[in-house]
């Protein structure tokens, strides 16, 4: 498949908010589709199944939000509203079950609404660990990753053997390998891999089964390498903050028209939650379990059992030599903007320096934005070449 081809095939699956590709995929092989919140499910149990695990970030700025805005006070993010729009409206229909994370007191309450508005669905709420020891932290997260086990053989009517799950396991280790690869054409050659096309690519893993996206990611690697492509004379940034809602693809297109290249970001941060391997030999569960204890992406919705906040993003900036960091959160989400200054304050003490601003998913206006990038990188130019 060409570039363009593999672009213009992950920008229909970003539009697709009908969900007609899941539809495609549930009676070509007679399966059902699981849907979850950001950040974090394990989605290997969903697809050890034989289910379709699919992402869910909201519906950017492609819905009108008509009845979702009567379920939530006006102080707090987007997301949850344009996803009930997305459910009102029987855009979710193709969708069997929901998991969501307890990632914020706000998925937390979409999920009680989800339990009243559709009884029913499978609904579950995921509350992960927030004490990080094996005995305490790990024994609780692997007794709730076997009771949704149980919830998803009897919603799936398949039983999720350990080798079924073994499998599984493998299949997503290989894809974030190769999320790993996109990121290191990201790091190395940035203007091959533009943050907008990218960000498509890995979005398509949203609904794509794991092995197909695996696949897709590698066949977009390749081809961006062989690009022709001109290397512009732009500022390395860092981006962070926008984890959960997602800003819309023009403001992601707007910081590269200003002047940097996203050499990292922590958009859709679910789909590499887990840093490294899983381990496939053993009891499945408990591999699971100690992954997410031992190697979860520092993030504002992880607890942090010692030491300052900010060192893993001060050592971010420095793997990816990034010359500065851009914080981009949703407007009113509490993770991140109550994180954010300690990861400033991790920043100042390093001498990075960093700008940031707020975004909506449904925001239309970006000139305000452009021209704040803009400065940002023209004052980065100006003090590296002082
Ligand atoms: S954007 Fe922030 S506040 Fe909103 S649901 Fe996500 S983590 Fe919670």
């Amino acid at each position: 498949m060409s570039l363009q081809t593999l672009v213009e095939r992950a920008e229909a699956l970003y539009h697709d908010i009908d969900l007609r590709f899941v539809a495609q995929w549930k009676q070509e092989h007679d399966g059902k589709a699981v849907g979850h919140l950001p950040i974090y499910v394990p989605r290997e149990l969903i697809d050890a199944a034989g289910m379709l695990p699919v992402a869910l970030h909201g519906a950017g700025d492609q819905v009108e939000i008509i009845r979702g805005d009567a379920y939530f006070q006006s102080y707090i993010c987007q997301i949850p509203r344009s996803v009930i729009e997305l459910a009102l409206s029987g855009r979710l229909a193709a969708l069997d079950g929901f998991l969501f994370p307890s990632t914020c007191d706000v998925i937390r309450n979409l999920s009680g609404m989800w339990k009243v508005l559709f009884p029913d669905r499978y609904v579950r709420y995921l509350d992960v660990p927030q004490n990080f020891s094996v005995e305490v932290g790990g024994k609780f997260w692997t007794e709730e990753l076997r009771e949704i086990a149980a919830d998803l053989e009897r919603l799936g009517g398949r039983k999720i053997t350990d080798s079924a799950l073994a499998e599984s396991i493998a299949k997503f280790n290989d894809n974030r390998r190769a999320l790993g690869e996109l990121f290191e054409l990201r790091r190395g050659e940035p203007w091959r891999a533009p943050a907008r096309e990218a960000y498509l690519i890995i979005r398509a893993g949203d609904v794509m089964p794991v092995e197909e996206h695996t696949a897709f990611v590698r066949a977009y690697v390749q081809a961006a390498r062989e690009a022709d492509r001109v290397k512009r004379d732009h500022t390395r940034v860092a981006v962070t903050g926008a984890f959960c809602e997602q800003p819309p693809l023009e403001l992601i297109e707007t910081l590269e028209r200003a002047g940097c290249y996203v050499v990292w970001d922590d958009f859709t941060l679910g789909a590499r939650f887990i840093e490294g391997d899983i381990e496939v030999q053993g009891d499945p569960l408990d591999a699971i379990a100690r992954a997410f204890l031992s190697r979860s992406a520092p993030n504002a919705c992880v607890f942090q059992p010692q030491g300052p906040r900010g060192g893993w993003l001060v050592e971010t900036v420095r793997r990816t030599a990034a010359e500065g960091v851009v914080f981009a959160a949703p407007s009113f989400c509490d993770p991140a903007l109550l994180e954010q200054p300690m990861l400033e304050a991790a920043l100042d003490k390093e001498g990075v320096p960093h700008t940031a601003f707020k975004y909506a998913e449904n925001l239309g206006q970006f000139q305000v934005i452009r021209e704040q990038a803009g400065t940002f990188s023209d004052s980065l130019r100006l003090w590296s070449e002082a």
